[in-house]
């Protein structure tokens, strides 16, 4: 069996990725790395489905025992991601996604240089914050802060292998389908394939 992708997707908060991942993992070739964080739990979350919800202790304690293989705080909580799901999933063939921020994808990209990154952008700013202020999930504050740190994030794309605008949903899944498809058609994912081409 082939080993699957490691797929890491950022973009700024409001970009839509969290939409796009909801698409994806519809396809079981794709699971998704649930991350754990120290931020509240926001209306409709669950535990182990959108987050490991954790105390700042309780997350430092993660650090501490080395449970984490990247971890960053983004506008003043934790969010990290467990070890051991990635490589058990990659090693049984499915397409890992990591759904995390630049800091975190940059750790990443250190450890797994064959993963591949991707970077949600929205079309424009105005839009991106009509999108904070429609979901209603954050205070006006927390949007603030939020829409200061996707301008900083946005200046990071060129860290990424693929850039995705978000404009229409269906287009932007279309497109990391399509990344995804030829990611595995590369010569350095062919390994095993080749293999039995050349011996039978
Ligand atoms: P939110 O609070 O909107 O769910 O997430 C805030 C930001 O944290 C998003 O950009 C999201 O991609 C990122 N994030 C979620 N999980 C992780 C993680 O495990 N590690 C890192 N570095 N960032 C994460």
């Amino acid at each position: 069996m082939n080993k699957g992708l490691k797929i890491v997707l950022s973009g700024p908060s409001g970009s839509g990725k969290g939409t796009i991942v909801k698409e994806l993992i519809k396809d079981e070739q794709f699971l998704l790395s649930i991350s754990a964080t120290t931020r509240s739990t926001r209306q409709g979350e669950e535990e182990g489905v959108h987050y490991f919800f954790k105390t700042r202790e309780e997350f430092e304690g993660m650090i501490a025992q080395n449970e984490l293989l990247e971890y960053a705080e983004f506008c003043g909580n934790y969010y990290g991601t467990p070890k051991a799901f990635i490589e058990n999933s990659v090693k049984n063939g499915k397409d890992v996604i990591l759904e995390i921020e630049v800091e975190g994808a940059m750790q990443i990209k250190k450890i797994y240089p064959d993963a591949v990154f991707i970077f949600v952008v929205p079309p424009s700013l105005t839009e991106l914050e009509n999108r904070l202020v429609g979901r209603n999930t954050e205070a006006r504050e927390v949007i603030e802060q939020r829409l200061a740190r996707a301008k900083e994030e946005l200046a990071l794309y060129t860290q990424y292998d693929y850039v995705v605008v978000n404009d229409r949903l269906v287009e932007a899944i279309d497109e990391i389908k399509c990344i995804v498809r030829a990611e595995k058609l590369k010569s350095s994912f062919y390994g095993q394939k080749i293999e039995n081409v050349i011996q039978n």
